[in-house]
Parts: structure tokens; C-alpha cells; sequence
């Protein structure tokens, strides 16, 4: 397998507030966040991208900046002219964070436009890691583009991993959501979706109920995720629970899904070991969740 890793989505602005009326910038997205993650996870000889659209302006500029410095490959990304990135802030209200989003006209949107750029973008992959959200934010014509493309690459051998990460406001219905994500996940090897999310839109009783559905799908192996409770690997012939180790301090949960995916899936393709690589999950998201903000680098600095 071709020890390249491509995570494709919208990555954006946050702003965070640092005081009263200040904020920080940074960039964050679903699958950034695991982009990154699987940067900091991998071996040396692996490398990891990213492929989304962005704009010719200078914000856009840095946030190409930011991934190449976090050791992101940002070679494929498509620039557009009179488009800029989305933005999101983060508001405090008696410690209670509340997002707002401007992303509706973001350049990503159009990042599966042109069928032969996304096809070269695909091409001699590893693994091609995407979410529910890289889907929602596309025009229902282009999903298809990025279905097809999928499909190609899986052809020539690229591996393919999914987190649903349901997000109904960004879908035109709920309806589609369903159908787009149940097709999706029957293109991958892979597809890692959080309980609480399939539990509130395709109402599954239990974390097996969704295992068995995105196996029905066509997907290879699923992960389901559940916060504290266990996680249930599931393939057409093998079932597991795993309980993650408990976390006592939590302070901030962002990216606990993204980080998880990200080291997961470093573990399995690097050993194929299943424990491990839960393992390897359980232990980077429960790291992650005791620190503020979606990508901690204090994770894989030495204590
Ligand atoms: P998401 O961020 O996508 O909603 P989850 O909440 O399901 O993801 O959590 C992903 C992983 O993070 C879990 O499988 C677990 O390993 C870890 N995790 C999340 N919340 C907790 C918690 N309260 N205690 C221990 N581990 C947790």
C-alpha cells in the first residue's frame, strides 16, 4: 500500500476568545483535525495530505501556511479566485461555548467541481479519509463527482475511511443526509461514526444496531465510537467491545471523534492490529479531552 494519507474536507478560521472582545485565530475542521493527528501518529516515511479549495487571499495563503507547517502536504489543494475560506467563531456564555458559523460561500464547496483535478488529488493514495461534513457542504451534483472518484481510486487500491459526523444544518434535507452517508459508507473500508450522532438521526437503539447497518452498507469495518462507553469494531464475520480507559478531568471535548479516527487508523495501517489500534484510539482522544481547544500538541510532548 502507497504510504500516503489524504484527508479531504473544508478546513477553516476559528476565532476564540481570549478575553473580552479578543480573540485568537486558528484553523480547525473534522477532518483537518485528523489530518493532523494522523501527521503527528504516522511513521516519518508516511505522508499526509490535504485536499480541499481555498481562496488566492492572504488568509487563505496562511492557512496553507499553517498545514505546511504542521507537516501537511497542501500540493493538491485547489486555489479559486473571488472565493475566501469559511469562518467560525466560538462564544462564551457562562462557560458554555456556542459556535457561529460563515461558510456557506466558502471556497471548499467547490472542491469536487472538477472531476480530473479531484481524480489527480486521489490518485496513488494510501488512504482517503473524509466525513460527512466534506459531503454536506458539496452540491449534490459534485457528491457524485466525489462518489465516483472514490470509486476510481478504491480500483486501484487506495483504502477508504469515513466519519459521518451527521450534521443536518449543513444538508439540504435530512433525508438526503441518510441516503448520501448510507452510500458512502458502502464505499469504505473503514467507517468510524460517534453513537450520539446515529442514535439522534437514523435513531439506532444501540452502538451494534449501527455497526450492523453500515455493514449492511457494503462497509469493510466499522468503528463505533460512543463517548465513555464502549467501542464496538464490527466486520462481516467479527464483533468487539472495547471499554476505553475512564477519563476523570475532562475540560473540553473538541476533536475527542477526529483525534481518535486519526490514531486508530495510523495504528491499524501500520500493524493491521486491531487492539492496538484501539488502543492507540482510546488513549490520544481520552489525552485530547483533558485539554482545551481541537488540535493539543502537548499530547506528544515528553512528560
Ligand atoms: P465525538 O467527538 O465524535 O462525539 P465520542 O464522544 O464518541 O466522539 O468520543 C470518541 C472517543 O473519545 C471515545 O471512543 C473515547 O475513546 C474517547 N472519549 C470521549 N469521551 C470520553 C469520556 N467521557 N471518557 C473517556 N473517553 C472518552
Amino acid at each position: 500500500m502507497s504510504k500516503n494519507f489524504l484527508a479531504i474536507g473544508e478546513c477553516m478560521v476559528e476565532m476564540a476568545p481570549t478575553g473580552e472582545g479578543t480573540y485568537a485565530m486558528g484553523f480547525a475542521g473534522d477532518t483537518l483535525n485528523t489530518a493532523w493527528y494522523a501527521r503527528k501518529c504516522l511513521p516519518a516515511d508516511w505522508s499526509v495530505g490535504y485536499y480541499t479549495a481555498v481562496g488566492n487571499d492572504q488568509v487563505s495563503g496562511q492557512m496553507l501556511d499553517f498545514l505546511k507547517g504542521s507537516g501537511i502536504d497542501t500540493g493538491s489543494v485547489r486555489r479559486l479566485e473571488n472565493r475566501t475560506v469559511g469562518l467560525y467563531m466560538i462564544q462564551l456564555k457562562d462557560g458554555e461555548r456556542s459556535f457561529a458559523y460563515w461558510r456557506s460561500q466558502s471556497a471548499a464547496r467547490r472542491l469536487a467541481e472538477d472531476a480530473g483535478d479531484l481524480e489527480n488529488a486521489l490518485a496513488g493514495a494510501g488512504l482517503v479519509y473524509f466525513s460527512g461534513i466534506t459531503l454536506a457542504i458539496l452540491p449534490p451534483e459534485d457528491r457524485r463527482k466525489f462518489l465516483n472518484a472514490l470509486r476510481t481510486a478504491r480500483k486501484a487500491g487506495t483504502k477508504t475511511a469515513f466519519d459521518p459526523n451527521l450534521r443536518p444544518r449543513l444538508w439540504e434535507d435530512a433525508d438526503t443526509m441518510r441516503s448520501c452517508v448510507t452510500e458512502a459508507a458502502g464505499l469504505c473500508d473503514f467507517v468510524m461514526p460517534s453513537f450520539e450522532d446515529e442514535l439522534a438521526h437514523f435513531g439506532d437503539t444501540d452502538a451494534n444496531v449501527s455497526a450492523s447497518r453500515y455493514l449492511e452498507a457494503g462497509a469493510g469495518m466499522v468503528v463505533v465510537k460512543n463517548g465513555p462507553e464502549e467501542v464496538i469494531c464490527a466486520t462481516a464475520d467479527s464483533r468487539h467491545a472495547f471499554q476505553p480507559q475512564p477519563v476523570r478531568n475532562i475540560v473540553d471535548t473538541t476533536a475527542a471523534g477526529d483525534s481518535y479516527n486519526a490514531a486508530f487508523l495510523a495504528e491499524f495501517l501500520t500493524s493491521g492490529d486491531l487492539v492496538a489500534s484501539v488502543d492507540a484510539g482510546a488513549k490520544l482522544a481520552g489525552t485530547v479531552i483533558q485539554h482545551r481547544g481541537a488540535l493539543v500538541a502537548e499530547c506528544f510532548e515528553p512528560a
